[in-house]
């Protein structure tokens, strides 16, 4: 029941019509018993220095933050927290007494999403196809919780050399491949996959309107001793995936990221435990599986 007491926390992004957020927190802040409420709210690129200002001034918790604005409200934050600072966006605000904290939740989202499913990332080696701002969260994450090397693919080199620089600054291994050496199978791209326990699909192949395509990983480089996760989850099942299971390898989608970075900024805004198994539940239901 929204009555003079609710709290309001915002998602500010353009468009924002196909969020998955206000449901997941709605849901979480009903079955925690919060008088909080979330709503979406489009916000054009002219006016997201207004929004932000907006948050202190009517006292709303915090925020959510998305396309196209993840980068231009780093410069509006009053503290930045280490992850942020690192991939170079903001996804959570957290309004601290008129403190504007900013976080990014997608590094701590992945991580979590891969200890659901019991991987450990301690001293192993990891390929990473991609290099936007998810392989940015992807790669960040996974430098900071004691990944031995990461090896990255991807369409415009430039982008990969950037990110692997990024990451050998953070002491770990990173290495670049030509995303041609995929299809020509080239032998040092043979020994990442070989070396590698991990395979994590960043690209936006695989999600509409791109769902028939998939990266042009050899089949037979994938075997059972590989995960691959791919931050696309929806369709539940990329063709990735799909190919990637008929190899053998453990396949998981994107959905657990999607649902852990909800978590964490839950978390931020509350300091309560979040209802985990039933945001994951409100989120299966609406991809519908
Ligand atoms: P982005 O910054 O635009 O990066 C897109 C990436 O895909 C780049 O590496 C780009 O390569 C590559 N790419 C696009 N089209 C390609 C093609 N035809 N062939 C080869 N590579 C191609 O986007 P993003 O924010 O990183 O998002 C990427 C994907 O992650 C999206 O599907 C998004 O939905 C998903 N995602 C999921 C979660 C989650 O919670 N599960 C969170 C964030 C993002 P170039 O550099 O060469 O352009």
């Amino acid at each position: 029941m929204i009555n003079s007491h609710t709290q309001a926390v915002v998602l500010l992004g353009d468009p924002v019509t196909h969020s998955l957020s206000p449901l997941m927190q709605n849901a979480a802040f009903k079955a925690t018993g919060l008088n909080c409420a979330y709503l979406a709210t489009r916000v054009k690129q002219t006016d997201i220095a207004i929004a932000v200002a907006a948050i202190p001034v009517l006292g709303f918790v915090g925020a959510n933050v998305t396309v196209p604005h993840k980068k231009a409200v780093l410069p509006l934050m009053d503290v930045l927290h280490q992850d942020c600072q690192l991939i170079g966006a903001v996804n959570t605000i957290v309004n601290d007494n008129g403190k504007l904290k900013g976080y990014n939740t997608d590094s701590e989202g992945f991580m979590r999403a891969l200890g659901d499913v019991g991987y450990q990332p301690e001293g192993a080696r990891v390929i990473v196809l991609g290099a936007g701002g998810a392989a940015r969260a992807v790669v960040v994450g996974m430098a900071l919780r004691g990944v031995k090397e990461i090896n990255i693919f991807n369409r415009s080199r430039a982008k990969a050399v950037a990110l692997a620089r990024q990451v050998q600054e953070l002491g770990v291994s990173a290495n670049v491949y030509d995303w041609s050496s995929l299809i020509t199978e080239s032998d040092s791209a043979r020994q990442a996959f070989i070396n590698a326990n991990l395979i994590v699909q960043t690209t936006s192949l695989g999600m509409p309107p791109m769902e028939s395509e998939y990266p042009p990983v050899p089949l037979k480089w994938l075997t059972d001793k590989h995960l691959v996760y791919d931050l696309v989850y929806n369709p539940p099942e990329t063709k990735f995936l799909n190919k990637a299971r008929q190899s053998g390898a453990k396949t998981v989608n994107g959905l657990g990221m999607l649902l852990y970075q909800g978590v964490t900024a839950f978390e931020l805004w509350t300091r309560c435990a979040a209802p985990v198994e039933l945001m994951r539940t409100v989120l299966r239901n609406e991809l519908g599986r």
